[in-house]
């Protein structure tokens, strides 16, 4: 056994024990786990610490968010990638920041369309953009959906959670048997990743909490009950993948 890359806390993703520093960036520490391939802040920083780390970032408030023209379009484009997901369905984003993609999925014909965030300031301009949506600003940790929804989205949400099954837990109570579950994150295997990797923007600490490689992706969905329906080509270093909830784990 390699004691020195053993450390103290197990990896969050798989809770495999062997891992050994990767980068460094910052002067946060990304490990990597040598069992699984998942990347991981250690020591990892608390939620609590997260989510005020969260609070009114960029300027923003009910009035105003940076770029939300170009946010908007893209939502748009986004969602009528899904389409057969949205119209006439429900729909939740976890971690809706400004709530582009739920007023897009509104607009093409969503039943309903719910966001949840931390932040006060997104919230507050997501429920003033799009009065006819349902938004909740609530850490996502502590997020008790009232439904199950057809499509839950979770764009860039991932490689924040410091736990990734917290995370996994709540999209699985949102998301209805035989619903789907659309997924982005950065993908730490993707061949466009720099090197050296610290020059990655995927390592984005303290926030940035884990990165995943696709099979990490697959791996932790397939243990909730998922299966992967469709990949859209990446753009960059991003992985886009949309599962279908079989069996509730
Ligand atoms: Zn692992």
């Amino acid at each position: 056994m390699n004691v020195a890359a053993r450390a103290s806390s197990p990896c969050p993703l798989c809770r495999g024990s062997r891992h050994a520093p990767y980068v460094v960036v910052k002067g946060y520490t990304y490990h990597r786990c040598e069992d699984c391939g998942f990347a991981f802040l250690d020591p990892m920083p608390s939620q609590m610490n997260l989510n005020a780390e969260y609070q009114g970032h960029k300027g923003i408030n009910a009035d105003y968010y940076p770029h939300a023209a170009s946010r908007r379009r893209k939502a748009l484009f986004r969602a009528l990638r899904l389409i057969r997901h949205i119209r006439g369905r429900t729909v939740i984003d976890i971690g809706c920041g400004g709530g582009f993609f739920v007023g897009a999925a509104r607009l093409l014909g969503a039943t309903a369309a719910t966001g949840v965030d931390v932040d006060a300031s997104t919230v507050a301009y997501a429920q003033r953009a799009y009065p006819r949506c349902n938004f909740h600003c609530v850490p996502l940790e502590l997020f008790v959906p009232a439904a199950r929804y057809d499509l839950v989205h979770c764009s860039e949400v991932m490689e924040h959670a410091p736990d990734p099954h917290v995370l996994m837990r709540l999209l699985g109570a949102c998301c209805r048997p035989g619903g789907h579950v659309f997924v982005t994150t950065p993908d730490l295997g993707s061949p466009n990743v720099p090197t050296p990797v610290g020059r990655w923007p995927g390592f984005a600490p303290p926030v940035h909490t884990g990165l995943f490689t696709e099979e990490n992706l697959r791996t932790l969905f397939h243990r909730y009950g998922f299966r992967p329906v469709l990949r859209l080509p990446p753009r960059k270093t991003g992985m886009k993948l949309l599962f279908r909830l079989e069996s509730i784990a």
